[in-house]
């Protein structure tokens, strides 16, 4: 995988940007959970998770907080002006953030290790079945 250090990512009108400090995500997922396919649009939404502090992000978000079927509370952050999503927070992985793949300029290096929510997955929405996939939120990685 390539390096994701000094990568950048911005919203589709440019408002909110960022820069990646870390070499490497922490994970990487897509999530096919009803709560990701309202908030991307999509059949799922591709995730890479980031220390908070390695990820520095210029521009006001807005955010909408939700509960997850498992208790946990998902806060969506996203740009007031275009609307993309540029980050989420969930209360059971406080100080982790989990980018918008989308919105990372140069994407190549995604590599997702697992898909979850595989249950709500789309007929046409075909993510990988050949890493693991689980049907709801697997439990926390250590
Ligand atoms: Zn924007
Ligand atoms: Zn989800």
């Amino acid at each position: 995988m390539s390096s994701t250090q000094s990568a950048a990512g911005k919203c589709l009108c440019g408002s909110v940007s960022y820069i990646i400090k870390a070499d490497e995500p922490l994970r990487m997922a897509q999530c096919h959970c009803k709560d990701c396919q309202r908030a991307s649009g999509g059949g799922h939404m591709a995730l890479a998770f980031f220390k908070a502090d390695d990820v520095e992000i210029k521009g006001e978000t807005a955010s909408y907080a939700a509960t997850a079927d498992s208790g946990n509370v998902n806060t969506r952050h996203f740009c007031p002006k275009c609307g993309s999503r540029i980050y989420g927070e969930n209360s059971a992985r406080a100080g982790l953030v989990g980018l918008s793949v989308g919105c990372v300029d140069d994407n190549n290096w995604f590599n997702p290790a697992v898909v979850v929510y595989s249950k709500d997955r789309p007929s046409w929405d075909k993510t990988s079945t050949d890493i693991p996939n689980f049907e709801t939120m697997p439990p926390p990685a250590k």
